[in-house]
């Protein structure tokens, strides 16, 4: 049987989805490839949410095929995801070596496809139409592919984006919202947990908006509408069905109101949901939008322990101006307003961010308001990017672009705040007792284990093998950069 290599550029929904691929050949029989010097097919799984990205993934293909046409003439060439699906048949007319471009609601075909060309019957195949029902298909886990037990795995909960942000190409490459039932979620959960798995990331282009759109399929309420309002209430609307009739487990959560409780959104009754599966420790998610953070979801992460005590909340600007330019729904603001309700259900939580530097028409003041959200929220970690633009996308054609000077000073200047305040933030943990889960060997110094504490710092300590998938508690004993150092032999039992 072929074997093959998957490199994957961009998110932790495309390393999923790649992953989901991977399982499916293995399936079948196929073999994992350790380089692509060695396999039969190399596949790579594209990112197209900035221009880098992109060229990145076309220049890796070039130099591959390059080699392939000299040296190994017969190897299966692939691109698969995000630029496979904004692109299509331009990327085979770009580059001829390629024979497979396989869209984002196509992954399930791959094997299929694949046989089709190493068989003969098809020379080349470009598949990026859309597909009822592709969001149930990212199921496969390649836990067993490793000796080792995964102490963590992702599950994919929905599909795609209709938020439409100006900036962001993620709803044509994703394509509409699509939600996966709670039931089928949960299954995959509970196989994964008996597995081993002690935590559980829930994935998707935008989660808090899991289960809101048409088409939402049995075992989730009809939608409910939970954000914000100007006046900073969740817009929890009554006409819907009580949660303790629908929720699997029938369990009805309690309510910070006190008495009745309070409409769930559906991405909070899958919380609650996977929150009651025995032998799992702990839930993460990703990526939300701050709009979905509606009191339902503050409430469960003040009532969920498995709920991590970690938050990721993209701001992408701090100033009222840019962010309506962007589409995003959400005031400066409503978002520190956020950020504080959050810090008063877990006063330990981790806050980290996505910020867009160099947005078209974004003035210096734009960018102070930015510095000074910072400052303000203090953010554990920000991920920052230079403003890109998309092709298709209104921000793209929208006029003042900033040049790309300005987008690089900008991102420095922003990189620096926000890396000082990590610094004073992760020095603030030393001397401190913290509870880890316990992943493996550390990737740079196999010799030392590592962790994650709830609110998803990073944690290295001297440890070995035994201790994968424990909950372990040590005291921090040296902070580095968005790394902390810990001893198991010292903590106060
Ligand atoms: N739906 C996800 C979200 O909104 O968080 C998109 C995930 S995307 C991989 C992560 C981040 O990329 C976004 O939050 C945004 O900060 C950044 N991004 C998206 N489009 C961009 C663009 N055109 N230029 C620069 N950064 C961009």
């Amino acid at each position: 049987m072929p074997s093959v290599f998957i490199k994957t550029y961009g998110c932790q929904m495309n390393e999923r989805d790649s992953e989901a691929v991977a399982a499916q050949l293995v399936a079948k029989g196929w073999s994992l490839a350790p380089s692509e010097k060695a396999a039969d097919v190399v596949l790579l799984n594209t990112c197209s949410v900035r221009d880098f990205a992109e060229q990145k993934a076309i220049g890796k293909m070039q130099n591959i095929a390059a080699d392939v046409r000299k040296n190994r003439p017969g190897v299966v060439l692939g691109f698969m995801g995000c630029m496979a699906q904004s692109r299509g048949q331009e990327l085979i007319d770009k580059l001829p070596d390629v024979d497979l471009v396989l869209g984002t609601q196509k992954f399930h075909r791959a094997a299929d496809y694949l046989d089709e060309i190493i068989s003969g019957a098809r020379e080349k195949i470009v598949d990026v139409a859309e597909e009822q029902g592709s969001e149930a298909t990212i199921r496969d886990h390649l836990l067993n592919g490793s000796a080792k037990t995964s102490v963590s795995a992702f599950v994919s909960i929905m599909q795609g984006c209709n938020q439409y942000c100006t900036f962001c190409i993620v709803p044509y490459t994703r394509g509409e919202e699509r939600s996966r039932t709670i039931p089928d979620i949960v299954a995959e959960c509970r196989e994964l947990v008996s597995r081993g798995v002690k935590e559980i990331t829930l994935l998707g282009q935008i989660v808090t908006s899991y289960g809101k759109r048409s088409g939402v399929a049995a075992g989730i309420l009809p939608a409910v509408e939970s954000g914000f309002q100007p006046g900073g209430q969740a817009l929890n609307s009554s006409k819907h069905l009580k949660v303790s009739q629908v929720v699997p487990g029938g369990k009805m959560p309690p309510s910070t109101a006190g008495g009745t409780p309070a409409a769930t959104s559906p991405f909070v009754q899958l919380l609650d949901a996977v929150h009651e599966i025995e032998g799992l420790e702990r839930i993460r998610f990703t990526s939300p939008h701050p709009k979905g953070y509606g009191d339902d979801l503050i409430d469960a992460y003040a009532r969920l322990p498995k709920l991590v005590e970690s938050a990721h909340l993209p701001v992408q600007s701090g100033s009222d101006r840019v962010l309506k330019l962007m589409h995003r729904g959400y005031t400066r603001e409503q978002f520190v307003g956020i950020i504080k309700k959050l810090r008063r259900a877990r006063p330990d939580i981790g806050i980290t961010t996505d910020i867009i530097v160099g947005f078209p028409g974004e003035t210096d003041e734009d960018f102070e308001e930015t510095l000074s959200l910072a400052r303000e929220v203090e953010f554990d970690n920000a991920y920052i990017f230079k403003y890109s633009q998309r092709r298709d996308t209104p921000a793209a054609t929208m006029p003042d672009q900033v040049p790309q000077k300005i987008r690089e000073e900008r991102n420095k200047r922003l990189l620096e705040t926000v890396n000082e305040i990590a610094a004073r933030k992760y020095k603030q943990f030393v001397g401190r007792q913290v509870q880890i889960l316990v992943e493996g060997p550390s990737r740079k110094n196999p010799a030392r284990m590592t962790g994650r504490t709830s609110c998803n710092k990073i944690v290295l300590f001297d440890g070995s093998d035994r201790h994968r998938g424990q909950l372990m508690d040590l005291k921090i004993t040296r902070a580095g950069s968005f790394t902390l150092y810990g001893d198991p032999a010292i903590v106060n039992l």
